[in-house]
């Protein structure tokens, strides 16, 4: 710091560009030389403010309206206009040079702000940025000045790396090492935690926390997921149609302008401010806004904090913990999936993604060959994925890589007596042992976990109360059958994890067309029909559909399409019509609880004078109905259907309840006996029951029995139903029987979930099995023993023999 601070006393007038915490320093440093200085001093981000400009959000605003895109890539447009020259050209930069020329009116730049960067030496200081806009701007002041590129010294020195075999072991080593030099007396502000992974993070937290070290982790989430924000949100919802200068005062009065948060949403909120929009014009901007901004964080003094130094100047005290020392963990590789790929790059003179990995790998040696102490360390086991130490070790010139080895004195009691509690777990589970579980057992002798248990112990009613959620809906009612402990998780504790999230948002979106589909009356052209709801669904979610996404969209319109051509060819054949579509029900229950349910589809039809109910739901992938299942919980969809509508004080007769699959899975095997359109014909039969009346069939679908039909497994003989079409019809005496039963399990298991039973009891037939997709395994410990094998009914047998549904 002495020679560079001497470098910029020698300079006339020069402007000091750099980091925010280097500029900082360089300007402590001087005031501490009491000397006076003239000087300029310039943040990366500040640099680019002055010569490249940033646009006004109603750049964006135009730029998505105009072109009937989401903000997100609205902005992505926007700013690699900004980077791109006339030097090379093909659609996608020509489109970015006609956006620049367009909104060129939305740029923000003082001209008086590119005088500073004239006729003086500009001091870049320990500059490795990667940034494209950077890059342009330092071509800029190239044409203006000469550029001095200042590096600290640093010298080649061994470099240790440790090797764990799990990152959780890698922490747990971390906080022994940073108590050690705590207990040493050093400053916990020298002590440095470079940026980890995201997934270091929880246990990272959870072990400081156990070993009470004061630990900053400098996360921050943004606005948008504040509740404060969600509920201005949903209150500016209300004035969709006025203008924003009179709607954001109306819809910020529902919320506390006391909260910190209020003034940073205020922040965002005056960005629109000039634009004389419409709320509904602007409200899909303002939430991609929300996501991008951030509040301002509490900075805390005397307190270890994790963080990205490789831009900082850190002196000989500091200690600087590298964990994740991984391929691509750390340092990251950027790969060529930027908007604008490497080929254009190369001509348009930008960085490729080549040459910024040279400088992030340069960035790392000078952190790990700078004054401070660096401790490496690396994990193979990154939950469960085995990733490589990282390649730039080859780089090192003197590295060894060794095992860490645990030290005499432990700094955090609680986290050894947890590791110890574990280790012992796998003894008395597996015999298994090792030099760890020795010497923690050798410090921990007296430690009362002793036994291996995992079984829910329970909940008081009283910490259970504010945590229930008092709605009931057959997926929850389900859930509970399926395991108990699944439905603690998920509805009391609240913990979801992310499914696939691909799946997800192609169910959704196929719903969504399904349902508009379902409700249109009279459409000309249904495939441009289809595409004005596809666009408008991808609009509303502002969702930017991947390659992936779009072939699959591509697929799902022509499932889309033959299945509005089957269910227009089933009309014909049937006297079905048409109850409700997508109807909700809320049908209130004991102990302040209520039932929500909405059915895809209501039909009825009429015989001998009175009314008979049939109800549907529509299903991707696959569908399967066995009320065989229901005496166990399982399997009530289409009964718990009824009992909403029984409930909800319809009078109705069983006429039918049927699942139907709309989205294939898996593309049609190829079958002889079968045409292609034949295959999809099969497919898009209704599974469930029916009633076991003739009269009634033929009212449900005239071709009952026959290829031709809609109804899944209802075959005729010449001496009436096959035998194996039994099984999918019902009588009206069994149909009440069933709604009996269900009622009983639905009170069984609100009475369970009021009491806070949660036991972990999964359910196992030969074609069931609860634990198969669920997410949580690492969370109940479930092992083979919790498994309820269950008792296999045929035929509802059990309507006739209750004593017999005992679970084993
Ligand atoms: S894995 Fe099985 S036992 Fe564990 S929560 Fe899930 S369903 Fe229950």
């Amino acid at each position: 710091m002495e020679k560079l601070i001497q470098t910029i006393l020698e300079l006339d007038n020069p402007l000091i560009i750099s980091g925010r915490p280097l500029l900082n320093k360089i300007i402590k440093s001087l005031s501490e030389k009491r000397k006076l200085v003239k000087a300029s001093f310039r943040t990366f981000q500040d640099v680019i403010h002055d010569l490249i400009g940033a646009y006004t959000v109603d750049a964006r605003l135009e730029l998505a309206r105009a072109e009937g895109i989401s903000s997100e890539l609205a902005a992505i447009k926007l700013e690699n206009s900004l980077i791109v020259s006339s030097a090379y050209q093909n659609a996608k930069i020509h489109d970015l040079l006609r956006i620049r020329n367009k909104y060129g009116s939305y740029l923000k730049l003082n001209p008086l702000a590119q005088k500073l960067y004239e006729n003086r030496p500009v001091l870049l200081v320990a500059e490795f940025e990667v940034s494209d806009h950077f890059f342009k701007a330092l071509e800029i002041i190239k044409t203006k000045t000469n550029i001095i590129n200042y590096r600290f010294e640093n010298k080649e020195k061994p470099q240790t790396i440790l090797e764990f075999s799990h990152y959780k072991e890698e922490i747990d080593y971390l906080v022994q090492e940073v108590g050690k030099l705590l207990d040493s007396g050093l400053s916990p502000e020298k002590i440095k935690i470079q940026s980890v992974p995201e997934h270091y993070l929880p246990y990272l937290k959870e072990a400081f926390l156990l070993a009470d070290i004061a630990l900053d982790t400098n996360e921050n989430s943004s606005l948008f997921t504040y509740e404060i924000v969600q509920k201005f949100l949903t209150e500016l919802k209300i004035y969709f149609e006025e203008e924003a200068e009179l709607a954001f005062p109306k819809a910020l009065a529902s919320i506390s302008m006391e909260d910190e948060i209020t003034s940073d949403l205020v922040r965002v909120l005056n960005l629109y401010m000039s634009s004389s929009r419409v709320v509904k014009e602007l409200y899909q901007d303002l939430i991609y806004q929300l996501k991008i901004s951030f509040p301002k964080r509490n900075l805390y003094t005397n307190i270890i904090q994790i963080s990205d130094y490789q831009n900082e100047y850190l002196t000989s005290e500091d200690v600087v913990f590298i964990l994740g020392f991984n391929q691509d963990l750390f340092p990251k590789t950027l790969r060529d999936d930027q908007f604008l790929l490497d080929y254009e790059r190369e001509k348009l003179g930008l960085l490729t993604s080549r040459e910024k990995n040279q400088i992030v790998k340069k960035q790392t040696l000078a952190l790990l060959y700078g004054k401070a102490k660096s401790h490496l360390s690396y994990a193979s086991d990154h939950q469960g994925l085995q990733i490589p130490l990282s390649s730039l070790s080859n780089l090192l010139q003197d590295v060894s890589i060794e095992k860490a080895e645990r030290g005499g004195v432990s700094y955090a009691p609680e986290l050894d007596q947890i590791r110890l509690g574990k280790l012992l777990d796998l003894y008395y589970r597996y015999s298994e042992t090792s030099s760890d579980l020795f010497s923690l057992y050798a410090t921990w002798p007296d430690l009362s976990y002793r036994s291996y248990s995992h079984k829910f112990t329970g909940i008081s009613v009283d910490d259970l109360s504010p945590l229930l959620k008092r709605r009931l809906s057959y997926t929850a009612i389900d859930q509970y059958y399926r395991c108990g402990f699944l439905y603690y998780l998920e509805r009391v504790l609240n913990i979801k994890r992310s499914q696939n999230s691909d799946a997800l948002f192609v169910g959704n979106f196929f719903h969504n067309a399904l349902e508009a589909l379902l409700k249109a009356e009279g459409i000309d052209n249904l495939e441009e029909f289809l595409k004005t709801v596809i666009t408008d669904f991808l609009k509303e979610n502002d969702k930017v559909p991947t390659a992936k996404e779009k072939f699959f969209i591509g697929k799902y319109l022509e499932v889309l399409i033959r299945f509005y051509n089957y269910l227009e060819e089933e009309k014909e054949s049937s006297e079905l019509k048409t109850y409700a579509l997508e109807k909700h029900f809320s049908i209130p229950l004991k102990n302040g609880f209520t039932f929500e349910g909405k059915i895809d589809k209501i039909l009825t039809y009429n015989y001998q004078g009175e009314d008979y109910f049939v109800v549907l739901d529509y299903k991707s992938g696959n569908a399967e109905v066995d009320l065989n299942m229901i005496i166990y919980g399982l399997s009530m969809q289409i009964p718990i259907y009824f009992y909403l509508l029984k409930h909800s004080g319809i009078k109705f007769k069983f006429g039918g309840g049927y699942l139907q699959k709309v989205i294939p899975n898996t593309v049609f095997g190829r079958d002889l006996k079968y045409t292609y359109e034949e295959q999809f014909r099969r497919y898009f039969r209704k599974v469930g029951y029916s009633p076991d009346n003739i009269a009634l069939l033929e009212k449900i679908d005239l071709n009952y029995g026959n290829q031709m039909s809609t109804l899944h497994g209802i075959r005729i003989t010449k001496s009436g139903f096959h035998a194996n079409s039994l099984k999918y019809l019902l009588s009206e005496e069994v149909f009440q029987e069933i709604l009996t039963v269900v009622a009983e399990k639905i009170e069984e298991a609100l009475a369970n979930i009021s009491q806070g039973e949660f036991p972990i009891n999964p359910k196992l037939t030969n074609k069931f099995d609860s634990c198969m997709y669920c997410p949580y395994r690492d969370l109940c410990f479930r092992d083979e023993r919790d498994y309820l094998r269950l008792n296999e009914f045929k035929n509802l047998e059990f309507l006739r023999r209750k004593d017999d549904t005992k679970e084993t």
